[in-house]
């Protein structure tokens, strides 16, 4: 009677094993299911990384490029806007606001001297 509960027990405890046994090979494939998720997860994150920063350095190129266009377009209106008047004043016309568009009679101007230099520098 005893050794029958006995062998009963080990047996017992034998199943336990093996059931302990399955669930954790189970766990053993979860876990590397889940290092498997995590690394693909990794993968993406770092190239979703790398396509923003591209992105970003493509949006500040582009706005250094307008940035640049607009000072030379600028820059372009200033220079043509003063060789316009130099020439009108060449001409023999004053480009001052005193007597603009009007001949200077062949005098020089000391106002639209200043504001050829004004606008030159
Ligand atoms: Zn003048």
């Amino acid at each position: 009677m005893k050794d029958r509960n006995f062998l009963d027990t080990v047996m017992e405890f034998e199943q336990q094993l093996e059931s302990l046994q399955g669930q954790f090979h189970a766990l053993k494939e979860f876990v590397a299911l889940m290092m498997e998720e995590h690394q693909s997860l990794q993968q993406e994150n770092f190239l979703l990384r790398q396509r923003l920063d591209e992105i970003h350095a493509a949006e500040e190129a582009a706005v250094k490029q307008s940035e640049l266009n607009a000072k030379e377009v600028s820059r372009l209106d200033i220079g043509e806007g003063y060789d316009n008047l130099a020439r009108l004043y060449q001409e023999g016309f004053h480009v001052c606001h005193v007597h603009f568009g009007s001949s200077r009679k062949g005098e020089d101007c000391l106002f639209c001297l200043s504001f050829l230099n004004k606008q030159n520098g």
